[in-house]
Formats: structure tokens, C-alpha cells, sequence
């Protein structure tokens, strides 16, 4: 059975991306999040991001304004109640994702797939909290959403077969490339990247080389598209500073230790691009970078 209409929870810089990647592919979608500013930006972000798109003649005016037809932004945690796949993107802290999992639990038909957008919390231990232990799968997008090619998938350990086929199907619907990674912490992708983006930030605390020379180092000379800083910055450092953190209490192994540079950065609120400051400033998100 396919879906018809999504739920996205959060409405943050995950959030805004998963809703306007699925409403430009032809889904109804409800995204909700508990912040009012969060939606009304969410509104904006999606809207602008629509209009490049045509501009840049990816997207036809009629997909545009069908997929504007297909949204539903809403404060009503209710709303989500008639969806048949509703994916969660709040921070990565396990207990707010547990209480939106409670929370959903209650409103939605037993038949609603749920799916967590985690970067690195166990599968398994969220479905735990639900009822539907084998309608619950990780549902791992990559930032930003609309243009990143890679979904990747996390079975938890009671995850049935027809739920992860009928995910394989939605994300073959999406136009993005599926890869399965079992359920262990930070998956395939947070578990290579982050300890990198940690270590380069160790190297910067040495004295080493600068952000800009150490990306530099890694994009001229790793072959990467981006350095570490200003992926960290794109990601958001409070992001990055919650999965190194997971990573280090689920493996128990000091090699994942947060950087503590990394931790005074998101304790001085300085998150990254989101903030328009972390290892680089922005003063307007559109312009290029400069340091600080
Ligand atoms: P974000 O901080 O930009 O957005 C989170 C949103 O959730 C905010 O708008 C907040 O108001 C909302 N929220 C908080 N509690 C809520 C609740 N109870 N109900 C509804 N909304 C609530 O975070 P983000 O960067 O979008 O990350 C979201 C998730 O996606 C995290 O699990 C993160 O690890 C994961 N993720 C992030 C990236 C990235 O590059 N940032 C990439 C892949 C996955």
C-alpha cells in the first residue's frame, strides 16, 4: 500500500527540507511542529526554496504551486492524526523524540508507519516506546534535503519486512538512492563522518592549522566537497555536539569524545549557519562565507 498523505514533525532545517522534497513528489503532507516561529519560517524557507528551484528550471511553475496545494503547516499536533507515514525530525535528544512517539501513539490509526529521522539514537530503543514496534524504521535524510542524493535506512530489530518494502518504495518515489545500515549508533554515515568533523576540530584546538586551511586541506586535498568546518557549520554544532555525544555513552570508547572546543561553541550559542555564526560567520545565508 503506498501513502497518500505524510506527517513531518519538527519544522527545523530537517523538517523544511523532508516536507517541501516530499510535497514537490506528489504526497499531501502535515508538518507540524510545537514552535509557531519554527512554522512560520518553515513557510518562508519552503516557498523560497520552491521559487529557486523554478527559477533555475528544476521544478515547472505547476509543480510549484501543486506542491504548495499538497502542505499543510499546522500548530495541532492533531493533524498528524490522519497520516499514514508521519516522520519524526525534532533535536536529537532521545526524550523529546520518545514524547512525540507517545504522543503520536495515541492519535494515529494502528496502520500509520512511524519513522525517526535520527542521526544516531538506537532504532529499536524509540520503537520501544510504541506499541508498533514492527511499523518502526529510521528514516536518515541527508542535509540539505531537496538536493542530497542518500537516504539511508535503519531496520530496528522487530522491523517487518512489509514496512521496510513499503519505505523502499516511498524512497524510490522521492528520487533518492536507499542504503541499509543495522541499528548501531550513528548508523553508516554519522559514524565515519563525525568522529572527522570531531578530530578536525581537536586539530583546530592544537593549533594545527585554521578552519580554513583545514578544509581546505580535506576539500583540495581529500577530494571532499565540503571541509569539515563548513559542514559542521551547515549541520548545525549543537547537532553535531548531541551525536558525538550518544556515540560516546553508547560505545563507552573515549575516541568519540566531543571535542571540548566543539561543546564551548554550542554552550556560546554560535551553532552555525542557523545562528550565522560557528567556525565561519554569515551574514546572510545566501552570500559566501568569511571568517570571523
Ligand atoms: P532543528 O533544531 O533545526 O529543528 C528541530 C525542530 O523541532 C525545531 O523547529 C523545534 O521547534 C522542533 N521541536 C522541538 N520539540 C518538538 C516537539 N515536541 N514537537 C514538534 N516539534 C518540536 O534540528 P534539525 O537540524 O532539523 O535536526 C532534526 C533531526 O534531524 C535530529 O534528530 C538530527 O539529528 C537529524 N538530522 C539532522 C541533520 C542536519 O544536518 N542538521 C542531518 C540529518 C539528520
Amino acid at each position: 500500500m503506498g501513502f497518500n498523505t505524510v506527517g513531518v514533525v519538527g519544522a527545523g532545517q530537517m523538517g523544511q527540507g523532508i516536507t517541501q522534497l516530499v510535497a514537490t513528489r506528489g504526497f499531501h503532507v502535515v508538518l507540524y511542529d510545537i514552535d509557531p516561529h519554527a512554522l512560520e519560517g518553515a513557510q518562508e524557507q519552503i516557498t523560497g526554496g520552491l521559487n529557486k528551484a523554478v527559477k533555475k528550471g528544476i521544478l515547472t511553475e505547476w509543480v510549484r504551486e501543486k506542491t504548495l496545494k499538497n502542505l499543510k503547516i499546522t500548530s495541532k499536533f492533531e493533524d498528524l492524526g490522519y497520516c499514514d507515514l508521519v516522520i519524526e525530525a525534532v533535536p536529537e535528544k532521545e526524550e523529546m523524540k520518545l514524547e512525540v512517539f507517545e504522543g503520536l501513539e495515541e492519535i494515529c490509526p494502528e496502520s500509520t508507519l512511524f519513522a525517526s529521522n535520527t542521526s544516531s539514537l538506537p532504532i529499536t530503543r524509540l520503537a520501544a516506546c510504541t506499541d508498533r514496534k514492527k511499523q518502526f524504521i529510521g528514516l536518515h535524510f541527508m542535509n540539505p534535503v531537496p538536493i542530497m542524493e542518500l537516504v539511508e535506512v535503519v531496520r530496528g530489530w522487530h522491523t517487518s519486512d512489509e514496512t521496510f518494502d513499503q519505505i523502499q518504495e516511498f524512497v524510490k518515489k522521492l528520487g533518492k538512492t536507499l542504503i541499509v545500515s543495522k541499528d548501531y549508533p550513528g548508523f553508516i554515515v554519522n559514524r565515519v563522518l563525525m568522529p572527522m568533523i570531531n578530530e578536525a576540530i581537536f586539530a583546530l584546538t592544537e593549533g594545527i592549522g585554521s578552519p580554513e586551511d583545514i578544509d581546505k586541506a580535506m576539500t583540495l586535498g581529500g577530494g571532499h566537497p565540503m571541509g569539515p568546518f563548513a559542514l559542521a557549520d551547515m549541520i548545525g554544532l549543537d547537532v553535531c555536539l548531541d551525536i558525538m555525544e550518544i556515540m560516546h555513552s553508547e560505545f563507552g570508547e573515549s575516541k568519540y569524545r566531543p571535542a571540548p572546543l566543539l561543546r564551548k561553541y554550542v554552550e556560546a550559542d554560535m551553532l552555525g549557519k542557523k545562528t550565522g555564526q560557528g567556525f565561519y560567520h554569515y551574514d546572510d545565508p545566501d552570500t559566501p562565507k568569511s571568517l570571523k
